[in-house]
């Protein structure tokens, strides 16, 4: 039962990024005891009574997910129209506040990690992390050479330009006139990858995460999960 300071305790209940709860403290948002706390630097364990905004700070076990997402699930812990979301999956062995890590679409399938860990979520979101991420597109058409090229050198869109990826056409179905192409790229803009195969002119019909830094779904099926390893975290961080 060890003293840790204040934001690293919010932090590690999942109440915001340390650097954020550093601010909520100097907001005078956070009590130690009853007592608003502004200044920095004060140290608490599990018999202090801490409260943000009113709310006592939970002492959480640290929970790390992989969960292989079906498609038609939102990612999200709620939804206001009522579409199935990805904490609608776990069983009662999961009774922290996980919340994933990053999104996919509603229509998209496969790895998506979940946590309660706040600092261990940002870090991993944060661009400068270029966490590798590989996607397996169905699209429509063939794609040229050109348009390959283009993909992997970078598209400009309105409000990004897509650092260089990697393209693999895995399949052609010249009958269908679909393709099936492997994508790594190390960002994760909303819908990056559609709009990535849109801006060459062609559709994505169907996607799915297959890999997410070292991580794949070996060993998992659609709607599954299971709990990262101390190892694999360690690794992740
Ligand atoms: N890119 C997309 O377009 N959709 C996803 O779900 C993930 C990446």
């Amino acid at each position: 039962n060890e003293k840790i300071r204040l934001q690293k305790a919010m932090s590690d209940a999942g109440v915001a990024s340390r650097r954020k709860s550093e601010q909520m403290i100097a907001d005078g948002e956070v009590t130690v005891n009853g007592k608003t706390i502004t200044e920095m630097g004060v140290k608490v364990d599990s018999h202090d009574k801490v409260e943000v905004n009113g709310i006592p700070l939970r002492h959480e076990k640290k929970r790390y997910i992989l969960m292989y997402k079906p498609r038609g699930v939102i990612s999200a812990v709620k939804d206001d129209k009522g579409r199935k979301v990805l904490t609608d999956l776990l069983e009662d062995d999961v009774d922290e506040r996980v919340y994933p890590i990053g999104r996919l679409d509603y229509d998209t399938s496969g790895l998506i990690l979940l946590t309660n860990d706040g600092e261990f979520a940002n870090q991993l979101m944060h661009p400068r992390y270029h966490v590798e991420k590989i996607y397996v597109a169905k699209v429509e058409g063939i794609l040229t050479t050109e348009e390959i090229r283009k993909i992997e050198g970078g598209i400009k869109f309105k409000d990004y330009t897509s650092a260089p990826a990697k393209v693999k056409v895995m399949s052609k179905d010249n009958k269908k006139k679909t393709s099936i192409v492997r994508l790594t790229i190390h960002e994760g803009h909303n819908h990056q990858v559609k709009n990535m195969f849109q801006a060459v002119g062609h559709s994505v019909e169907k996607l799915s995460r297959e890999r997410y830094d070292f991580l794949t779904l070996e060993g998992l099926v659609s709607g599954k999960y299971r709990n990262l390893t101390h190892q694999e975290v360690a690794m992740l961080k």
